[in-house]
Protein backbone atom coordinates (compact mmCIF):
# COMPACT_ATOMS: atom_id res chain seq x y z
CA UNK A 1 0.00 0.00 0.00
CA UNK A 2 1.63 4.06 -0.96
CA UNK A 3 0.98 7.00 1.39
CA UNK A 4 -2.13 8.64 0.17
CA UNK A 5 -1.36 11.49 -2.00
CA UNK A 6 -1.90 11.94 -5.91
CA UNK A 7 -2.57 8.62 -7.59
CA UNK A 8 -2.26 8.71 -11.13
CA UNK A 9 -3.79 5.85 -12.98
CA UNK A 10 -2.14 5.35 -16.60
CA UNK A 11 1.57 5.72 -16.79
CA UNK A 12 2.46 7.06 -20.41
CA UNK A 13 2.03 10.42 -22.00
CA UNK A 14 -0.47 12.25 -20.09
CA UNK A 15 0.32 10.55 -16.81
CA UNK A 16 4.29 11.32 -16.67
CA UNK A 17 3.24 14.96 -17.83
CA UNK A 18 1.20 14.97 -14.95
CA UNK A 19 3.37 14.09 -12.10
CA UNK A 20 6.37 15.98 -13.80
CA UNK A 21 4.17 19.08 -13.97
CA UNK A 22 3.10 18.70 -10.47
CA UNK A 23 6.77 18.74 -9.04
CA UNK A 24 6.89 22.10 -11.23
CA UNK A 25 3.53 23.83 -9.10
CA UNK A 26 5.69 22.70 -5.98
CA UNK A 27 3.43 19.48 -5.14
CA UNK A 28 5.19 17.85 -2.44
CA UNK A 29 2.64 15.22 -1.03
CA UNK A 30 3.06 11.65 -2.73
CA UNK A 31 2.86 10.88 -6.41
CA UNK A 32 2.19 7.45 -7.59
CA UNK A 33 1.85 6.97 -11.13
CA UNK A 34 0.64 3.06 -11.83
CA UNK A 35 0.21 1.55 -15.11
CA UNK A 36 -0.72 -1.70 -16.77
CA UNK A 37 2.58 -1.79 -19.50
CA UNK A 38 5.74 -3.43 -18.13
CA UNK A 39 7.41 -0.31 -19.22
CA UNK A 40 8.22 2.97 -17.68
CA UNK A 41 6.05 5.80 -19.93
CA UNK A 42 7.55 6.02 -23.15
CA UNK A 43 6.50 7.79 -26.32
CA UNK A 44 4.43 6.45 -28.82
CA UNK A 45 4.98 7.69 -32.39
CA UNK A 46 7.93 6.37 -33.30
CA UNK A 47 6.00 2.83 -33.16
CA UNK A 48 4.54 3.77 -36.44
CA UNK A 49 7.96 5.55 -37.62
CA UNK A 50 11.14 5.01 -36.71
CA UNK A 51 10.76 2.31 -34.59
CA UNK A 52 8.49 0.43 -36.41
CA UNK A 53 11.41 0.75 -39.68
CA UNK A 54 14.22 -0.15 -36.88
CA UNK A 55 15.73 3.16 -37.05
CA UNK A 56 14.79 3.51 -33.20
CA UNK A 57 15.17 1.25 -30.40
CA UNK A 58 12.58 0.67 -27.66
CA UNK A 59 15.38 2.61 -25.03
CA UNK A 60 15.62 5.61 -27.09
CA UNK A 61 11.78 5.73 -26.95
CA UNK A 62 11.30 6.86 -23.11
CA UNK A 63 10.31 9.90 -21.98
CA UNK A 64 11.75 10.05 -18.61
CA UNK A 65 14.48 8.19 -17.10
CA UNK A 66 14.13 5.93 -14.06
CA UNK A 67 16.33 8.61 -12.67
CA UNK A 68 14.38 11.45 -12.99
CA UNK A 69 11.16 9.31 -11.45
CA UNK A 70 13.42 8.62 -8.57
CA UNK A 71 15.15 12.26 -8.66
CA UNK A 72 11.67 13.85 -8.45
CA UNK A 73 9.81 11.54 -5.61
CA UNK A 74 7.62 10.16 -8.11
CA UNK A 75 6.76 6.29 -7.49
CA UNK A 76 6.09 4.43 -10.68
CA UNK A 77 4.62 1.30 -10.43
CA UNK A 78 4.26 -0.86 -13.55
CA UNK A 79 2.52 -3.87 -14.30
CA UNK A 80 -0.90 -3.09 -13.02
CA UNK A 81 -4.03 -2.61 -14.25
CA UNK A 82 -6.45 -0.79 -11.84
CA UNK A 83 -9.59 -2.07 -12.18
CA UNK A 84 -11.59 -0.78 -9.46
CA UNK A 85 -11.90 2.66 -7.68
CA UNK A 86 -13.63 4.01 -4.48
CA UNK A 87 -14.53 7.09 -3.49
CA UNK A 88 -14.24 7.93 0.39
CA UNK A 89 -15.27 11.06 2.50
CA UNK A 90 -11.92 12.50 1.32
CA UNK A 91 -9.68 10.56 -1.44
CA UNK A 92 -10.44 7.10 -2.09
CA UNK A 93 -8.88 3.78 -2.90
CA UNK A 94 -7.86 1.99 -5.81
CA UNK A 95 -7.82 -1.87 -6.50
CA UNK A 96 -5.65 -3.47 -9.27
CA UNK A 97 -6.22 -6.73 -10.87
CA UNK A 98 -3.76 -8.54 -8.68
CA UNK A 99 -5.38 -7.52 -5.78
CA UNK A 100 -2.46 -4.40 -4.62
CA UNK A 101 -3.89 -1.44 -2.90
CA UNK A 102 -3.37 2.54 -3.65
CA UNK A 103 -5.18 4.75 -1.48
CA UNK A 104 -4.75 8.45 -2.77
CA UNK A 105 -5.66 11.44 -2.02
CA UNK A 106 -6.66 13.08 -4.88
CA UNK A 107 -6.99 10.75 -8.52
CA UNK A 108 -6.12 11.46 -11.52
CA UNK A 109 -7.18 9.50 -14.62
CA UNK A 110 -4.97 9.12 -17.93
CA UNK A 111 -6.19 6.09 -18.99
CA UNK A 112 -6.33 6.63 -23.01
CA UNK A 113 -7.50 4.19 -24.82
CA UNK A 114 -7.49 0.77 -27.09
CA UNK A 115 -7.34 0.14 -30.48
CA UNK A 116 -10.86 -0.28 -31.95
CA UNK A 117 -11.35 -3.55 -33.35
CA UNK A 118 -12.90 -5.08 -36.76
CA UNK A 119 -15.21 -7.17 -35.73
CA UNK A 120 -15.79 -9.69 -38.55
CA UNK A 121 -14.53 -13.27 -39.35
CA UNK A 122 -11.05 -14.28 -39.24
CA UNK A 123 -9.96 -11.52 -37.08
CA UNK A 124 -8.07 -12.91 -34.28
CA UNK A 125 -6.23 -15.05 -37.08
CA UNK A 126 -2.36 -14.72 -36.54
CA UNK A 127 -0.26 -11.82 -38.31
CA UNK A 128 -3.88 -9.40 -37.87
CA UNK A 129 -2.40 -6.46 -35.74
CA UNK A 130 -3.86 -3.66 -34.15
CA UNK A 131 -0.93 -0.74 -33.33
CA UNK A 132 -1.18 0.95 -29.89
CA UNK A 133 1.79 -0.01 -27.26
CA UNK A 134 5.52 -1.37 -27.84
CA UNK A 135 4.78 -4.68 -27.93
CA UNK A 136 2.30 -4.30 -30.55
CA UNK A 137 5.17 -2.75 -32.43
CA UNK A 138 7.57 -5.32 -31.76
CA UNK A 139 5.18 -7.87 -32.81
CA UNK A 140 4.44 -6.14 -35.98
CA UNK A 141 8.22 -5.20 -36.74
CA UNK A 142 9.34 -8.82 -36.58
CA UNK A 143 6.72 -10.02 -39.02
CA UNK A 144 7.54 -7.72 -41.52
CA UNK A 145 10.61 -9.20 -41.66
CA UNK A 146 9.15 -12.03 -43.50
CA UNK A 147 6.25 -10.51 -45.02
CA UNK A 148 6.00 -9.84 -48.70
CA UNK A 149 2.46 -8.62 -48.78
CA UNK A 150 0.84 -6.18 -46.48
CA UNK A 151 -2.84 -4.96 -46.18
CA UNK A 152 -3.22 -1.88 -44.10
CA UNK A 153 -6.92 -1.55 -42.67
CA UNK A 154 -8.09 2.18 -42.27
CA UNK A 155 -6.44 4.88 -43.89
CA UNK A 156 -5.89 7.53 -41.11
CA UNK A 157 -2.60 8.66 -39.51
CA UNK A 158 -1.28 5.43 -38.12
CA UNK A 159 -2.36 3.24 -41.35
CA UNK A 160 -0.70 5.81 -43.50
CA UNK A 161 2.18 5.52 -41.32
CA UNK A 162 2.77 1.58 -41.41
CA UNK A 163 2.10 2.09 -45.12
CA UNK A 164 5.32 4.13 -45.99
CA UNK A 165 7.09 2.29 -43.38
CA UNK A 166 5.99 -1.42 -44.90
CA UNK A 167 6.76 0.30 -48.63
CA UNK A 168 10.04 1.24 -48.05
CA UNK A 169 11.06 -1.97 -46.30
CA UNK A 170 10.41 -3.29 -49.96
CA UNK A 171 6.87 -4.59 -49.16
CA UNK A 172 3.76 -4.95 -51.40
CA UNK A 173 1.49 -2.99 -49.44
CA UNK A 174 -2.03 -2.29 -50.24
CA UNK A 175 -4.32 0.31 -48.22
CA UNK A 176 -8.21 -0.38 -47.79
CA UNK A 177 -10.26 2.20 -46.87
CA UNK A 178 -13.93 2.11 -46.17
CA UNK A 179 -14.57 6.26 -46.77
CA UNK A 180 -14.49 7.74 -49.97
CA UNK A 181 -10.61 9.47 -48.76
CA UNK A 182 -7.82 8.97 -47.07
CA UNK A 183 -7.50 10.62 -43.35
CA UNK A 184 -11.46 12.14 -43.88
CA UNK A 185 -12.05 13.21 -40.59
CA UNK A 186 -8.76 15.23 -39.87
CA UNK A 187 -8.06 16.89 -43.48
CA UNK A 188 -9.60 19.04 -46.38
CA UNK A 189 -10.26 17.09 -49.70
CA UNK A 190 -7.42 18.47 -51.19
CA UNK A 191 -4.83 17.53 -48.73
CA UNK A 192 -6.46 14.07 -49.03
CA UNK A 193 -6.18 13.81 -52.74
CA UNK A 194 -2.15 14.77 -52.25
CA UNK A 195 -1.61 11.89 -50.15
CA UNK A 196 -3.63 9.60 -52.44
CA UNK A 197 -1.68 10.50 -55.36
CA UNK A 198 1.92 10.65 -53.33
CA UNK A 199 1.04 7.31 -51.58
CA UNK A 200 0.21 5.47 -55.00
CA UNK A 201 3.65 7.34 -56.53
CA UNK A 202 5.80 5.59 -54.31
CA UNK A 203 4.10 1.88 -54.91
CA UNK A 204 1.22 2.05 -52.03
CA UNK A 205 -2.06 0.46 -53.74
CA UNK A 206 -5.05 2.47 -52.40
CA UNK A 207 -8.35 0.98 -52.42
CA UNK A 208 -11.17 3.63 -50.95
CA UNK A 209 -14.37 3.25 -50.37
CA UNK A 210 -13.69 -0.08 -49.75
CA UNK A 211 -14.63 -2.40 -46.49
CA UNK A 212 -13.32 -5.51 -44.75
CA UNK A 213 -15.48 -8.16 -44.48
CA UNK A 214 -13.58 -11.12 -43.16
CA UNK A 215 -10.03 -12.98 -43.42
CA UNK A 216 -9.02 -16.22 -44.55
CA UNK A 217 -6.25 -18.37 -43.49
CA UNK A 218 -5.41 -20.90 -41.34
CA UNK A 219 -3.74 -20.12 -38.03
CA UNK A 220 -2.03 -16.78 -40.02
CA UNK A 221 -3.79 -14.30 -42.17
CA UNK A 222 -3.69 -15.45 -46.01
CA UNK A 223 -6.13 -12.77 -47.40
CA UNK A 224 -8.53 -9.95 -46.57
CA UNK A 225 -12.17 -10.60 -48.41
CA UNK A 226 -13.39 -6.93 -49.03
CA UNK A 227 -16.98 -5.96 -49.67
CA UNK A 228 -16.76 -5.38 -53.10
CA UNK A 229 -16.41 -9.47 -53.25
CA UNK A 230 -12.86 -9.66 -54.22
CA UNK A 231 -9.58 -10.49 -52.08
CA UNK A 232 -6.30 -9.62 -51.33
CA UNK A 233 -3.65 -11.82 -50.36
CA UNK A 234 -2.05 -10.77 -47.22
CA UNK A 235 1.01 -13.04 -44.87
CA UNK A 236 0.60 -9.47 -42.54
CA UNK A 237 -2.48 -6.96 -41.51
CA UNK A 238 -2.46 -3.79 -39.75
CA UNK A 239 -5.90 -2.82 -38.38
CA UNK A 240 -6.03 0.35 -37.79
CA UNK A 241 -9.29 2.52 -37.60
CA UNK A 242 -9.40 4.60 -34.58
CA UNK A 243 -9.03 4.29 -30.38
CA UNK A 244 -11.50 3.59 -27.89
CA UNK A 245 -11.19 5.43 -24.84
CA UNK A 246 -11.04 3.67 -21.45
CA UNK A 247 -13.74 5.18 -19.67
CA UNK A 248 -14.89 2.35 -17.26
CA UNK A 249 -13.27 3.38 -14.19
CA UNK A 250 -14.86 6.90 -14.97
CA UNK A 251 -17.88 5.35 -15.35
CA UNK A 252 -17.63 2.88 -12.21
CA UNK A 253 -16.80 6.62 -10.20
CA UNK A 254 -20.32 7.96 -12.00
CA UNK A 255 -18.18 10.80 -13.55
CA UNK A 256 -19.91 12.21 -16.89
CA UNK A 257 -18.49 10.43 -19.96
CA UNK A 258 -19.51 11.35 -23.55
CA UNK A 259 -18.61 11.65 -26.96
CA UNK A 260 -16.59 8.65 -26.18
CA UNK A 261 -14.45 10.43 -23.54
CA UNK A 262 -14.52 11.34 -19.68
CA UNK A 263 -15.63 15.00 -20.08
CA UNK A 264 -13.93 17.61 -18.49
CA UNK A 265 -13.37 21.35 -18.69
CA UNK A 266 -10.31 23.71 -19.99
CA UNK A 267 -9.20 23.31 -16.28
CA UNK A 268 -8.62 19.20 -16.77
CA UNK A 269 -11.82 18.87 -14.07
CA UNK A 270 -14.50 15.68 -14.41
CA UNK A 271 -17.64 16.43 -13.19
CA UNK A 272 -16.69 15.07 -9.50
CA UNK A 273 -14.30 17.53 -7.27
CA UNK A 274 -10.59 16.02 -6.32
CA UNK A 275 -11.05 14.42 -9.92
CA UNK A 276 -8.89 15.17 -12.76
CA UNK A 277 -8.36 13.21 -16.37
CA UNK A 278 -6.24 14.57 -19.35
CA UNK A 279 -5.12 12.78 -22.50
CA UNK A 280 -6.97 10.55 -25.12
CA UNK A 281 -9.48 9.34 -22.54
CA UNK A 282 -10.55 12.94 -22.31
CA UNK A 283 -13.63 14.55 -24.01
CA UNK A 284 -12.87 18.49 -23.68
CA UNK A 285 -15.68 21.01 -22.59
CA UNK A 286 -15.16 23.32 -26.04
CA UNK A 287 -17.35 26.36 -27.61
CA UNK A 288 -18.63 24.27 -30.00
CA UNK A 289 -19.43 20.74 -28.05
CA UNK A 290 -17.13 18.19 -27.00
CA UNK A 291 -13.47 17.62 -28.70
CA UNK A 292 -11.64 14.37 -28.45
CA UNK A 293 -8.10 14.76 -29.18
CA UNK A 294 -5.63 12.37 -29.52
CA UNK A 295 -2.29 13.66 -29.84
CA UNK A 296 0.71 14.01 -28.41
CA UNK A 297 0.85 17.99 -27.48
CA UNK A 298 -2.86 17.28 -26.19
CA UNK A 299 -2.17 14.89 -23.31
CA UNK A 300 1.05 17.52 -22.20
CA UNK A 301 -1.14 20.50 -22.33
CA UNK A 302 -4.13 18.65 -20.63
CA UNK A 303 -1.94 16.59 -17.97
CA UNK A 304 -0.31 20.05 -17.12
CA UNK A 305 -3.27 22.05 -16.59
CA UNK A 306 -4.77 18.69 -14.50
CA UNK A 307 -1.94 18.87 -12.12
CA UNK A 308 -2.27 23.02 -12.30
CA UNK A 309 -5.92 21.84 -10.61
CA UNK A 310 -4.78 19.61 -8.25
CA UNK A 311 -2.45 21.92 -6.54
CA UNK A 312 -4.63 25.19 -6.92
CA UNK A 313 -3.07 26.96 -9.16
CA UNK A 314 -4.57 28.78 -12.04
CA UNK A 315 -3.50 27.54 -15.23
CA UNK A 316 -6.34 26.52 -17.53
CA UNK A 317 -5.87 25.15 -20.96
CA UNK A 318 -4.99 27.79 -23.70
CA UNK A 319 -2.86 26.35 -26.21
CA UNK A 320 -3.47 25.50 -30.16
CA UNK A 321 -3.73 21.67 -30.63
CA UNK A 322 -0.78 20.97 -32.74
CA UNK A 323 0.16 17.03 -34.31
CA UNK A 324 2.67 15.61 -36.69
CA UNK A 325 2.31 13.12 -39.00
CA UNK A 326 5.43 11.43 -41.02
CA UNK A 327 4.25 9.65 -43.80
CA UNK A 328 7.58 8.53 -45.40
CA UNK A 329 9.64 11.37 -46.73
CA UNK A 330 6.05 13.71 -46.53
CA UNK A 331 5.83 15.39 -43.09
CA UNK A 332 2.50 16.92 -42.45
CA UNK A 333 2.34 19.38 -39.57
CA UNK A 334 -1.10 20.27 -38.34
CA UNK A 335 -1.77 23.48 -35.90
CA UNK A 336 -5.60 24.95 -34.75
CA UNK A 337 -8.50 23.05 -35.13
CA UNK A 338 -10.36 22.53 -38.76
CA UNK A 339 -13.56 21.35 -37.78
CA UNK A 340 -16.08 23.73 -38.71
CA UNK A 341 -14.13 25.09 -41.57
CA UNK A 342 -15.99 26.59 -44.51
CA UNK A 343 -12.83 27.54 -47.04
CA UNK A 344 -9.15 26.41 -47.67
CA UNK A 345 -7.22 28.44 -49.21
CA UNK A 346 -3.99 26.46 -50.86
CA UNK A 347 -0.36 27.94 -50.48
CA UNK A 348 2.03 26.58 -52.47
CA UNK A 349 1.39 24.00 -55.32
CA UNK A 350 0.78 20.45 -54.41
CA UNK A 351 2.24 18.77 -56.88
CA UNK A 352 5.78 20.18 -55.55
CA UNK A 353 5.15 18.07 -52.45
CA UNK A 354 5.44 21.22 -50.60
CA UNK A 355 2.08 23.36 -49.47
CA UNK A 356 -0.10 24.17 -46.89
CA UNK A 357 -3.67 24.22 -46.57
CA UNK A 358 -4.97 27.20 -44.13
CA UNK A 359 -8.26 26.28 -42.84
CA UNK A 360 -11.32 29.60 -42.70
CA UNK A 361 -14.55 29.64 -40.86
CA UNK A 362 -15.67 33.35 -42.01
CA UNK A 363 -12.70 35.61 -42.50
CA UNK A 364 -11.24 34.01 -39.43
CA UNK A 365 -7.94 31.59 -39.66
CA UNK A 366 -8.92 28.29 -37.32
CA UNK A 367 -5.87 25.73 -38.94
CA UNK A 368 -3.26 25.12 -40.96
CA UNK A 369 -1.79 21.82 -42.28
CA UNK A 370 1.71 22.13 -43.75
CA UNK A 371 3.04 19.72 -46.30
CA UNK A 372 6.80 19.20 -46.14
CA UNK A 373 6.41 23.58 -45.05
CA UNK A 374 7.61 23.89 -41.26
CA UNK A 375 8.08 27.78 -41.85
CA UNK A 376 4.38 28.05 -42.69
CA UNK A 377 3.15 25.88 -40.11
CA UNK A 378 5.54 27.29 -36.93
CA UNK A 379 4.10 31.20 -38.15
CA UNK A 380 0.79 29.96 -38.28
CA UNK A 381 0.81 27.80 -34.82
CA UNK A 382 2.49 31.24 -33.90
CA UNK A 383 -0.02 33.89 -35.48
CA UNK A 384 -3.09 31.51 -33.77
CA UNK A 385 -1.64 31.01 -30.17
CA UNK A 386 -1.08 34.80 -30.23
CA UNK A 387 -4.98 35.28 -31.34
CA UNK A 388 -4.14 36.64 -34.47
CA UNK A 389 -5.06 35.82 -38.62
CA UNK A 390 -4.02 35.58 -41.94
CA UNK A 391 -6.01 37.89 -44.37
CA UNK A 392 -7.36 35.66 -46.78
CA UNK A 393 -5.79 37.91 -49.61
CA UNK A 394 -2.61 37.03 -48.61
CA UNK A 395 -3.03 33.41 -47.80
CA UNK A 396 -1.58 32.21 -50.66
CA UNK A 397 0.99 35.04 -51.90
CA UNK A 398 4.03 33.67 -51.12
CA UNK A 399 5.48 36.74 -51.06
CA UNK A 400 4.21 37.21 -48.09
CA UNK A 401 6.21 35.68 -45.19
CA UNK A 402 3.67 34.19 -42.61
CA UNK A 403 6.26 34.66 -40.35
CA UNK A 404 6.01 38.80 -40.48
CA UNK A 405 2.18 37.79 -39.75
CA UNK A 406 3.07 36.97 -36.16
CA UNK A 407 2.08 39.50 -33.22
CA UNK A 408 4.33 41.25 -30.88
CA UNK A 409 4.50 39.36 -27.52
CA UNK A 410 2.51 41.24 -25.10
C1 LIG B 1 1.34 4.22 -33.41
C2 LIG B 1 0.99 5.58 -32.91
C3 LIG B 1 1.51 6.70 -33.54
C4 LIG B 1 1.21 7.97 -33.07
N1 LIG B 1 1.73 9.06 -33.70
C5 LIG B 1 1.47 10.30 -33.24
C6 LIG B 1 2.05 11.45 -33.85
O1 LIG B 1 2.78 11.35 -34.83
N2 LIG B 1 1.78 12.67 -33.32
C7 LIG B 1 0.97 12.82 -32.22
O2 LIG B 1 0.75 13.95 -31.77
N3 LIG B 1 0.39 11.75 -31.63
C8 LIG B 1 0.62 10.51 -32.11
N4 LIG B 1 0.04 9.41 -31.51
C9 LIG B 1 -0.92 9.62 -30.41
C10 LIG B 1 -0.21 9.79 -29.08
O3 LIG B 1 0.75 8.80 -28.89
C11 LIG B 1 -1.26 9.77 -27.98
O4 LIG B 1 -2.10 10.88 -28.19
C12 LIG B 1 -0.66 9.79 -26.59
O5 LIG B 1 0.09 8.65 -26.35
C13 LIG B 1 -1.78 9.89 -25.56
O6 LIG B 1 -1.25 9.73 -24.29
P1 LIG B 1 -2.15 9.29 -23.08
O7 LIG B 1 -1.23 9.27 -21.90
O8 LIG B 1 -3.36 10.13 -23.01
O9 LIG B 1 -2.70 7.84 -23.41
P2 LIG B 1 -1.92 6.51 -23.71
O10 LIG B 1 -0.63 6.79 -24.38
O11 LIG B 1 -2.90 5.61 -24.39
O12 LIG B 1 -1.61 5.89 -22.29
C14 LIG B 1 -2.56 5.41 -21.41
C15 LIG B 1 -1.87 4.40 -20.50
O13 LIG B 1 -2.77 4.05 -19.47
C16 LIG B 1 -2.67 2.65 -19.22
N5 LIG B 1 -3.94 2.25 -18.60
C17 LIG B 1 -5.17 2.34 -19.14
N6 LIG B 1 -6.10 1.90 -18.26
C18 LIG B 1 -5.42 1.52 -17.16
C19 LIG B 1 -5.83 0.96 -15.91
N7 LIG B 1 -7.12 0.75 -15.63
N8 LIG B 1 -4.88 0.67 -15.01
C20 LIG B 1 -3.55 0.91 -15.27
N9 LIG B 1 -3.12 1.44 -16.45
C21 LIG B 1 -4.05 1.75 -17.36
C22 LIG B 1 -2.44 2.08 -20.60
O14 LIG B 1 -1.86 0.80 -20.51
C23 LIG B 1 -1.50 3.10 -21.21
O15 LIG B 1 -0.15 2.80 -20.94
C24 LIG B 1 0.33 8.12 -31.96
C25 LIG B 1 -0.19 6.99 -31.32
C26 LIG B 1 0.13 5.73 -31.79
C27 LIG B 1 -0.44 4.52 -31.10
Amino acid sequence: MTDPGVLIVGASQAGAQLAASLREFGATCPITLVGAEEHLPYQRPPLSKSYLSGKAEAESLLLRSADYYADHGIGVVTGEWIDRVDLGASGGRAVSATGRTFDFDQLALTVGGTPRRLDVPGADLGNVFYLRDLSDAAALRASLDDARRVVVVGGGFVGLEVAAVANSLGKEVVVVEALERLMARAVAPVVSQFYLDAHEQRGVRVLLDTGVVGFLGSGTVSSVELSDGTSLPADVVLVGIGLVAHTALAEQLGLEVSSGGIVIDAHARTSLPGVVAAGDCTALRAENGLLRIESVANAIAQGRAAAATLVGVHDPLSVVPWFWSDQGDIKLQIAGLSSGYDDVVLRGEPESQQFSALYYRGDRLIAIDSINAPRDYMAVRKILEGGASVPRTVAADLDVQLKTLIPARR
